[in-house]
Formats: C-alpha cells, structure tokens, sequence
C-alpha cells in the first residue's frame, strides 16, 4: 500500500533519514515551518499542491530561521547524531528561496567541520533558482548537489512541474550546465499527465546529454501524487529508461526505490 503524502517538516533539523541514496541523513529545514514554499507546483509533490503563499520566487526573511537558529540546531541534533553520513539541505519546499542561502551553507559547513569533517553537505534541490549567480555561488560550496530536471522541454515542464511564470526551462538548463559536477534527480510517472512517454524521454535524454551530469538518479511515485492520475512506474519501465539514457548519453543512470 503506497505511504500516506508527507507532512510539513515543523523544525529546523529533522531525521536521521535513512534512504538508499543518502543512507544516513539529518535534514535542514531552512523554510518556513507552516507552508512549503516552492516556486514549482509538480503534479506529483508528496506535500500535495503549493498554495498561494509559498508560490514564489522571494521569502521575507522574517518567516525564516536565521543562521544562529540553524547553528544552534545543528550543534544540537550533532551531539545526539555526530555519526551521520550526510547533512542535507531538502525540508519544506526549495532551499535556496532563503535570501541568505550561500550564508546557511557557510555556517552549516563551520559547524560540522568543527564536529565531524567527514560528514558531507549535500541539497535536494528543484533547480529552479539555478539560473541565479548568487545562489549557484552558495550550491558550489556544497559537496554534493542532487538536482531536479524531470523533463526535457519548455512545454512540459509547464504541465508537470508547473513552474512559476517568472521560471522558465531555458534558464535551468543553462545554469545546471554552468554549475558543473552535480547529480540530476529526476522522478517519472506514467498516465496522461505523467513524463513517461516515449517523446517525453527522449527530450530528457537529449537534455541529459547537454548538462553532463557525475550521473542520474531515477525513480518513481512511492506517494499518493498531488494529482490523482499520476501513476507509478514499474522498475522494468525505469530499467527501460537508464538503458536509453546511457546507451544515448554516455552518462550512468541508477534507478532507485524510494
Ligand atoms: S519541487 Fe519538490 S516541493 Fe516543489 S512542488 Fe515539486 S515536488 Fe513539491
């Protein structure tokens, strides 16, 4: 039976998670507690639709932690978990919407040089901000960047990812292929609104190929999706997929369970 969607994360600091890609996880919610703010409003998000509030490209930064908030916090969760394998910047919607997210990375990455070097800083990020130099400058210091590109063309990411109308497609890809050394994380599903058919491949495929990815992560719906008429895909279709992209793209593909 498919898990309930998610719930807002209601702190700064959550987990551990432990997942097959990350393994050992402590969350950074650098959001807002009460509303996911995400410039994208994807069919399939886990914390249902974006409303209206956190549809946006800008965050006051009176709704936000600041950085002795997050300092604090983690200097905290740290002391309970100072074996963890990653600390990831993910939470209630789209990192790098916080005016001062370079800054979070550099007071982040102070406290956990100070309390175990070897755990790495990673984001889960929607990409959609790529196309700005201040935040590319704060996702260069982190030390591993998974990156969401779910389709390859202008057209459907307005129908799937449904990005704000200041956001368009061009601008993402330019600025993922600027960034250099990431990972692109890409969800499909199937049904008439999904990114799963044959033309919808190829174009990411073709994408994939241009930014030159370390590699892809693909996976599929293990939540009920916003949009009701998503369907998952069976491992053999996302086996199908990584097949054709790194037959085309020269790039490695993993195909991950959620
Ligand atoms: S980018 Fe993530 S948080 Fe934003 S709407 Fe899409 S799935 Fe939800």
């Amino acid at each position: 039976m498919a898990a309930p969607p998610l719930k807002l994360k209601p702190r700064i600091i959550y987990g551990p998670v432990n997942s097959r890609r990350l393994g050992s996880s402590l969350g950074l919610n650098i959001l807002p507690f009460r509303y996911k703010a995400c410039p994208f409003n994807c069919l399939y998000c886990q914390y249902g639709f974006t409303g209206a509030r956190g549809y946006t490209l800008s965050l006051e930064e009176k709704e936000l932690p600041t950085e002795s908030d997050v300092t604090r916090a983690l200097e905290e969760a740290l002391i309970e978990y100072p074996l963890v394998s990653y600390l990831t910047f993910s939470g209630n919607g789209e990192p790098t919407l916080h005016p001062q997210f370079s800054r979070m990375v550099d007071a982040v990455k102070h406290v956990r040089d100070r309390v175990n070097p070897e755990i790495k800083v990673a984001i889960l990020s929607n990409s959609a901000l790529v196309g700005i130099e201040a935040v590319r400058e704060g996702l260069r210091k982190l030390d591993i960047r998974y990156m969401k590109l779910d389709v390859g063309d202008e057209e459907l990411f307005r129908r799937f990812n449904r990005p704000h109308p200041e956001i368009d497609y061009e601008t993402i890809l330019n600025g993922l292929k600027s960034l250099g050394d990431i990972t692109i994380q890409s969800l499909f599903a199937g049904g008439p609104n999904g990114n799963a058919g044959e033309k919808a491949v190829e174009a990411w495929i073709s994408r994939i190929a241009e930014i030159k990815p370390r590699e892809c992560h693909i996976y599929s719906l293990d939540r009920p999706a916003a949009d009701r008429t998503l369907t998952p895909l069976y491992r053999d279709d996302l086996e199908k997929i990584k097949y054709q992209a790194e037959k085309l793209s020269g790039v490695t593909v993993k195909v991950f369970e959620r």
